[in-house]
């Protein structure tokens, strides 16, 4: 890697960070002799529970696993619908696939790019069994309009919140208003292991002994399977290390914040649309995303200058190949398509230090001002 170039997002600086704690951590684990679903999983799994505000936390072996397992525990696959959007990591959408279901996907608002909760009414028919909302970026979705709605339908509210560990609206803590909540823990996500990782939370007590059984092959007691499950678990050492990253996640989160609070004083006024944050909620800025109409030449410009950027997507679900034509809803996602070709990700990490980012700033203003 080249040392000088900035990057978009920098997992390694988080190692460095707390470097001493993490390496004792997962020496305890190898030293202990148990290296999947021990006492360390479920200290992780009560310590994230408290975090969120909710009973329950199951650990699994990824966020994509993680929807799967939570849309088995509600009986959710073949023949059914679960409503989604188009602007996601492919992974939101393709678990549902994975379990037999029906992806439908529902436009985006253009402001703060969450489901738009006025467009989900008209997609739900008889087969809907769940809407799953995506916590785009860090900034939370609509969840008390998409409540009422589900309510009203008898529908299951999952969330993904792949995107937005810490995230909350009036104080409350995503993560808290779904049936049941999806989390990752990629390598570069807001708590972020060092490997793959994942969780559902939830408080509902029944539909935690049912995530528990089916991650491990639906053993109620070992070896003996009462369901059909799967094979997710979290591993200890992945375990070790989020304990150690969920102490400091308040702290990394105010540091994000901040990061974006200079970005939107210093970039405001360019032809540039920065992102914007409903009142009372609080994003958390897993990525940074910028809309540009000459984001090529500007992607160009800053890469010229050691500066790395990305598209988070450079093609909606419903646009790649796997999935066009192939979905649901596909034809209607005017918002969607119209933001594809302008997002950008700036670099957003909370180690990216003021001389960094100041470097970017300036570049994207020097671009602007030729
Ligand atoms: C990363 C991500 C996932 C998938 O998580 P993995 O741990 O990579 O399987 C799902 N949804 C969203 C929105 C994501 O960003």
């Amino acid at each position: 890697m080249n040392a000088k170039r900035i990057p978009v997002s920098d997992p390694h600086a988080s190692y460095l960070s707390y470097k001493n704690e993490i390496d004792a951590a997962i020496h305890k684990v190898l030293d202990s002799g148990w290296y999947i679903l021990g006492e360390v999983t479920r200290e992780f799994e009560s310590n994230f529970a408290d975090y969120i505000g909710v009973k329950h936390c199951v650990g699994v072996n990824s966020g994509t696993d993680a929807i799967s397992l939570a849309l088995r525990a509600l009986d959710i696959g073949a023949g059914d619908e679960v409503i989604t959007v188009s602007l996601t990591a492919v992974a939101t959408v393709a678990a549902i696939d994975l379990v037999g279901a029906t992806p439908v996907l529902c436009d985006i608002d253009p402001d703060t790019r969450y489901m738009d909760a006025s467009k989900v009414q008209g997609l739900i028919s008889e087969k809907t069994k769940a809407i799953l909302p995506v916590h785009l970026y860090g900034h939370p979705a609509d969840l008390p309009a998409l409540q009422a709605i589900a309510k009203k339908h008898n529908l299951f509210l999952i969330e993904d919140c792949a995107q937005a560990h810490g995230a909350q609206i009036d104080g409350k803590m995503i993560g808290s208003f779904g049936d049941l909540a999806c989390f990752s823990f990629y390598p570069t996500k807001n708590l972020g292991a060092f490997g793959d990782g994942g969780a559902v939370c939830t408080n509902n007590d029944a539909l935690a002994d049912r995530l528990r059984w089916l991650r491990e092959y639906g053993w109620k007691e070992r070896y003996i399977s009462y369901y059909k499950g799967m094979n997710t678990r979290l591993d200890e050492m992945q375990a070790a290390i989020l304990n150690v990253k969920l102490k400091h996640l308040e702290h990394d989160t105010q540091k994000r914040i901040a990061i974006a609070q200079t970005y939107q004083q210093t970039l405001a006024g360019l032809d540039l649309k920065l992102p914007s944050t409903k009142p009372g909620y609080r994003h958390v800025y897993h990525l940074y995303v910028v809309e540009a109409n000459h984001r090529e030449g500007l992607q160009t410009y800053l890469r010229d200058n050691g500066i790395a950027t990305a598209i988070h997507y450079p093609q909606a679900v419903h646009q790649q190949p796997a999935y066009s034509q192939k979905i649901k809803g596909f034809h209607d996602l005017p918002v969607t398509n119209s933001l594809v070709p302008k997002i950008l990700s700036l670099p957003m990490y909370p180690e990216l230090s003021k001389d960094k980012q100041e470097h970017v700033i300036e570049m994207i203003r020097r671009f602007y001002s030729n």
